[in-house]
C-alpha cells in the first residue's frame, strides 16, 4: 500500500482478520480505500461478504470454546492491558494512519490512540471487578448469581472515530470474555485492522477478535442478521441502527445503539464566557464536525447572544480547514460524499444569517472532501439545520428568553446524546441536569476531556444502551441466577 505508517503495523487491508490470520475475502474482491484530503486512492480493502462472516463467527465460536474460553477474567485482564501498551509504542503510526484515512487532523488522531490506549487500560483493569451476588433465599437453597459473556457479540462502527469505538465497543466485551466480529466502516478500516493484529502481538488468543472489512449492505448487514451472533453493538446513523435493530430482532438479540444527536450547548447570562467559548466552538467542529457528540446547537440567553455571536464568529473567522497532515484546525469530511451531504445542509440554510465562515486554505488538493466551518445565528430552533443531524462543521445559535424556554429548546429535537449548561448558578446548574434530555449532561465544560470512564449513550433516535465506563460490563454480560437445593 502506499502508506508507510501501516508497514510497521503488519496489517494486509486486502485481507480479513479472521482466527487470528490474514484471510483473503472469498470472493478475493477488493474495495478502493480513498484518503479524503486529496482523493487519491491510499490502498484496496478486503470486500468481505456474508460467506466471510459465517467464518468469522465460527472463529469466534471456536475460542469460547478454545484457550480465550477458558481464559480467567485477571488473565484477560493482562492481555488487555498489553494491547494498551502496544497501542501507546505505536501511537505515531495508528495516528498517521487514522489521519490519512478518516482526513481529521493529527493532532486529533493523537488524541484518539491515548483514548484508545486509556479504554485497554480501564477494561483490562475492570475485567476482573464485576462479580455475581449471592441471594438470601427459602430454607434449605444457596442461590447465586453468575455475570457471563453473552457469547459471541457483532460490532458495526462508523468512520468517525475508528479507534475510539473500537476500545469502548471491543474493549468492554472482551473484557467480559465475549468473543468479537468486528465489521469496521468502508471509508475508514485500516485502525480497526490494525488493532486485530497489535491484540495478536499482545497474546490475544485467535478468534477472539475477527475483523471482516466491508460494505454495510453487504458484511455489515450479514453480521446484524447473523444467527451465531449473541449481542450486536452498532454506532452510525438513524437509518443504519433501525435496520440493525430489526435485523437483530429476527434473532431476539440484544443491542445496543449510538445514532448520533444534535446535543446543545446552553450559556445563561452568568456564565463564565471566556471560559465556555472554547467549548462553545471546538464541540461543534473538532473532527470536522463529524462527531456523534459534537455540539451543533448553542443556545444563548438574550443578555449574552450578541456577544456569543461576535466572539464566536471572531473565532470561525480564524479557523483554516485543509490536508489532514497540515494539521490544521479542520481536516476534509471523510468523503466526497459525506461534503455532499453537508452541502445540502447549507444550501437549506440559505435563508439564514451567516455569522461567520472559515476558510479552506488556497492550496488544498482539489480532490480533497472539504468544507468551510460555517456559524449561522439567529436560527429558529424548528429550522432544519437546529434539528437535524448535519455531521459537518456547522452550528446554529439559538436565542432564548428564559430558563423554561431554553429547556424547551434543548429538549426540543427527536435525539438526546448529550448537552451541556454554562452557568454560575448551582440550584440552575442542578435543575438543568434533571431536565435536559440527554445520556450525558455536563456543567462549566462539555466533553469532560472525553472520560472513558463515564457512560455514554443517549435517548430517542440517539439510540439506547450505555457504552463506556463501568457501565458497559453490564451491557456486554449476561447474568445466570444458580439455585441449588441442599436441604
Ligand atoms: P454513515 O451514513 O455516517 O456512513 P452508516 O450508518 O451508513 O453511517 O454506517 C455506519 C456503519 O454501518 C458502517 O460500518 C457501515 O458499513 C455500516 N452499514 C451501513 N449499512 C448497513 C446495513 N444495511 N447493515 C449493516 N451495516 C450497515
Amino acid at each position: 500500500m502506499a502508506t508507510d505508517p501501516a508497514k510497521p503495523l503488519g496489517l494486509d487491508p486486502s485481507k480479513c482478520f479472521i482466527g487470528g490470520a490474514w484471510v483473503p475475502p472469498i470472493g478475493v474482491e477488493t474495495l478502493p480505500l480513498i484518503n479524503p484530503s486529496d482523493g487519491s486512492e491510499l490502498c484496496q480493502i478486503a470486500r468481505g461478504r456474508a460467506g466471510d462472516v459465517d467464518g468469522a463467527v465460527a472463529a469466534a465460536e471456536a475460542a469460547l470454546g478454545g484457550p480465550w474460553g477458558r481464559m480467567t477474567a485477571f488473565e484477560r485482564g493482562r492481555v488487555l492491558a498489553r494491547i494498551g501498551a502496544l497501542v501507546l509504542e505505536n501511537a505515531d503510526e495508528l495516528a498517521t494512519l487514522e489521519s490519512l484515512d478518516v482526513g481529521k487532523p493529527l493532532k486529533q488522531a493523537r488524541a484518539d490512540v491515548t483514548a484508545l490506549a486509556r479504554y485497554m487500560e480501564f477494561y483490562g483493569g475492570a475485567a476482573d471487578k464485576l462479580h455475581g451476588q449471592t441471594i438470601p433465599y427459602l430454607d434449605g437453597y444457596t442461590v447465586y448469581t453468575l455475570r457471563e459473556p453473552h457469547g459471541v457479540t457483532g460490532h458495526i462502527i462508523p468512520w468517525n472515530y475508528p479507534m475510539q469505538i473500537i476500545g469502548r465497543s471491543v474493549g468492554a466485551a472482551l473484557a467480559m470474555g465475549n468473543a468479537c466480529v468486528l465489521k469496521p466502516a468502508e471509508e475508514a478500516c485500516l485502525t480497526a485492522l490494525a488493532f486485530a493484529e497489535l491484540a495478536r502481538r499482545a497474546g490475544l488468543p485467535d478468534g477472539a477478535l475477527n475483523v471482516v472489512p466491508g460494505l454495510g449492505a453487504e458484511a455489515g448487514a450479514a453480521l446484524a442478521s447473523h444467527k451465531g451472533v449473541h449481542h450486536m453493538s452498532f454506532t452510525g446513523s438513524v437509518g443504519v441502527g433501525k435496520l440493525i435493530q430489526e435485523a437483530a430482532a429476527q434473532n431476539i438479540v440484544p443491542v445496543t445503539l449510538e445514532l448520533g444527536g444534535k446535543s446543545p450547548q446552553v450559556v445563561f447570562e452568568d456564565a463564565d464566557l471566556d471560559a465556555a467559548l472554547p467549548f462553545l466552538v471546538n464541540a461543534g467542529v473538532q473532527n470536522a464536525g463529524q462527531t456523534c457528540s459534537a455540539s451543533s446547537r448553542i443556545l444563548a440567553h438574550v443578555s449574552v447572544y450578541d456577544e456569543v455571536v461576535s466572539r464566536m464568529a471572531e473565532r470561525y473567522g480564524a479557523m483554516r480547514a485543509g490536508p489532514a497532515m497540515d494539521d490544521l484546525d479542520v481536516g476534509p469530511l471523510v468523503s466526497l460524499r459525506q461534503k455532499e451531504i453537508v452541502e445540502g445542509f447549507l444550501t437549506k440554510g440559505a435563508d439564514l444569517e451567516v455569522a461567520a465562515r472559515g476558510q479552506v486554505v488556497a492550496d488544498a488538493p482539489a480532490g480533497g472532501a472539504y468544507v468551510a466551518p460555517t456559524l449561522f445565528a439567529g436560527v429558529s430552533s424548528n429550522h432544519a439545520l437546529a434539528q437535524d443531524e448535519i455531521f459537518g462543521p456547522v452550528q446554529v445559535i439559538i436565542p432564548f428568553t428564559d430558563e423554561a424556554e431554553a429547556i424547551t429548546i434543548a429538549n426540543g429535537t427527536d435525539y438526546g446524546l448529550v448537552a451541556s449548561v454554562w452557568t454560575r448558578d448551582g440550584a440552575r446548574q442542578m435543575r438543568m441536569a434533571k431536565q435536559l434530555r440527554a445520556g450525558q449532561v455536563f456543567i462549566n465544560n462539555y466533553g469532560a476531556g472525553g472520560g472513558v470512564e463515564l457512560p455514554f449513550g443517549g435517548a430517542g433516535l440517539s439510540g439506547h444502551g450505555r457504552e463506556k465506563g463501568f457501565e458497559a460490563l453490564y451491557g456486554f454480560s449476561t447474568l445466570k441466577t444458580v439455585a441449588a437445593y441442599h436441604g
